[in-house]
């Protein structure tokens, strides 16, 4: 279907997701929409992406809505393959993607296997698909630049664009999320203080050092009753961790933590 539109010389551009579609997702629908004659949103909750079963069971599934949002959003194609689609059991996986040492730190380093799996589904996904451009979202911003070296490794770098879309968020900043739907009442209220903790930091910077700007907030966090994953200045190109800010270099303040069952994550670029 999508080779007909391409065939005719039709722009695609690209959303994938898991499914569970809040406004995040929506504005890359939109994004896509605007620069492209045909948009295709796929739903598939990648077992090969969790590193953590429960999770995976546990991940939210919400079809109905979802295709209500699609066809609000006026997105043209809805791409949701079942897992023998996508992992034929015939053909095991044998794939290893050297993405180096972005698949050792922060959520490479917390989360075991979960880029190669990222890799896998989105190098099967753009052969499917065959877009233009790839819409992203700055939420998951090292998946973004894993997703950027998996084009290069797998030779689409000239063909497919990526494009990153601002955060979505809600209305106290806490970044929208599949995964926030199975936060309790008391855990939603708090969970604002995540957000809120990377936000004093990308206002702090410069007027006092990096590490006590850290380790002041990972103990806030702390105290609130979030288990910090790791919470971190770095190089908004390499993502390799600042210490000492030469007040020229772009800044990322990355952080991942857990409030009962949910691991949130979420980073603000220092413009
Ligand atoms: P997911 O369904 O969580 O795998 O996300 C699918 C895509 O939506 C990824 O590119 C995410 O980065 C993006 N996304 C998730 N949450 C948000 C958000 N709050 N704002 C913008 N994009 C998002």
């Amino acid at each position: 279907m999508v080779t007909n539109y391409k065939e005719k010389g039709m722009s695609i551009g690209f959303v994938p997701t898991m499914g569970a579609l809040h406004e995040g997702h929506i504005s890359l629908i939109h994004a896509s929409k605007k620069q492209n004659d045909i948009t295709v949103c796929s739903i598939f909750i990648n077992p090969a992406q969790f590193n953590d079963l429960r999770d995976f069971e546990k991940y939210p599934k919400t079809i109905d809505k979802d295709i209500y949002k699609l066809v609000t959003s006026e997105c043209d194609i809805l791409f949701m393959p079942d897992r023998e689609e996508i992992y034929p059991a015939s053909l095991p996986n044998v794939k290893h993607y050297n993405i180096g040492y972005l698949e050792e730190i922060l959520e490479g380093k917390y989360r075991p296997g979960h880029f190669q799996g990222v890799c896998r589904v989105v190098d099967i996904l753009l052969n499917i698909i065959k877009p233009g451009k790839l819409y992203l979202g700055q939420k998951d911003f090292q998946q973004c630049k894993v997703i950027a070296r998996l084009l290069t490794l797998i030779n689409l770098e000239d063909t497919v664009r990526i494009v990153i879309c601002p955060t979505m968020r809600e209305n106290d900043g806490l970044a929208m999320s599949s995964r926030n739907m199975r936060l309790n009442d008391e855990q939603r209220k708090t969970a604002c203080f995540f957000p809120e903790s990377i936000r004093f930091i990308k206002e702090h910077i410069g007027k006092e050092s990096i590490d006590s700007l850290l380790e002041k907030e990972r103990k806030k966090l702390g105290e609130k009753g979030f288990s910090v994953d790791y919470l971190e200045v770095a190089d908004t190109e390499t993502l390799k961790p600042i210490k000492h800010w030469d007040g020229k270099q772009g800044l990322i303040i990355l952080g991942a933590a857990t409030i009962g069952e949910v691991r949130l994550i979420d980073n603000m670029i220092l413009e």
